[in-house]
């Protein structure tokens, strides 16, 4: 589980703003709508907030939100986004998911988001994360392993090992956009990987739904 008091020592390590704990996912939701803490509040549609069970068992941590989720403002609705929760419904991980991503708003032109947005951010997710308490979170690219989890190492040497985010299970997986553009099924191809990947979420979650 995260801890309010754990919650701080991520503040020393990789946090620059202070920390405030939301007493609900709405008044989180309401702070974050009116946000103006980096730039990329100049150019958004609306601000992403996250969506799906508000007790989930899974979360999916993405990287930013993309042109479709800019326009309705929801996370994962894009063309990559529901390529996942295909993936997802395909080893019946589907039924308990919570969406978000390491940043709020979008990015210009799809770019990665910069350090310095995502230390802005990061403090929303942290809060939201400890409100939601995911059983296990799925952390989707790069990116947004090195955002929530400070990893930083190329995806294809991240994926398929579990990392621990203050007693929290964290699996990496491939970025769902990389999948489509690499469409194989051979053994050993990302897309192959990230059944394996997924299959051991579900593995692990059912050992945890157990106890
Ligand atoms: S990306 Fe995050 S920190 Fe930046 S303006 Fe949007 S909600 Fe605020």
């Amino acid at each position: 589980m995260i801890e309010q008091t754990q919650l701080f020592d991520c503040q020393s390590k990789n946090l620059t703003q202070k920390l405030t704990f939301y007493s609900s996912l709405e008044k989180l939701n309401r702070a974050c709508s009116n946000c103006d803490r980096c730039s990329l509040s100049q150019k958004r549609q609306q601000v992403v907030i996250g969506r799906g069970d508000l007790q989930p068992d899974i979360a999916i941590v993405g990287e930013s939100p993309g042109k479709q989720e800019d326009k309705t403002g929801q996370p994962f609705v894009g063309e990559s986004g529901m390529f996942l929760l295909k993936m997802l419904k395909a080893v019946q991980l589907d039924s308990s998911v919570y969406f978000t991503n390491i940043i709020r708003c979008r990015p210009p032109d799809n770019r990665k988001p910069s350090a310095e947005e995502i230390k802005a951010c990061k403090p929303y997710l942290i809060d939201e994360l400890r409100l939601i308490e995911p059983k296990i979170i799925i952390c989707a690219g790069a990116t947004a392993v090195a955002g929530l989890t400070g990893k930083r190492e190329s995806i294809t040497s991240l994926r398929g090992k579990w990392l621990d985010l203050e007693g929290t299970a964290v699996m990496p997986i491939f970025h769902p956009a990389y999948l489509l553009r690499n469409p194989s099924l051979e053994k050993d191809s990302p897309k192959w990987q990230t059944w394996q990947d997924l299959i051991a979420v579900k593995l692990r979650l059912e050992q945890t739904l157990k106890f």
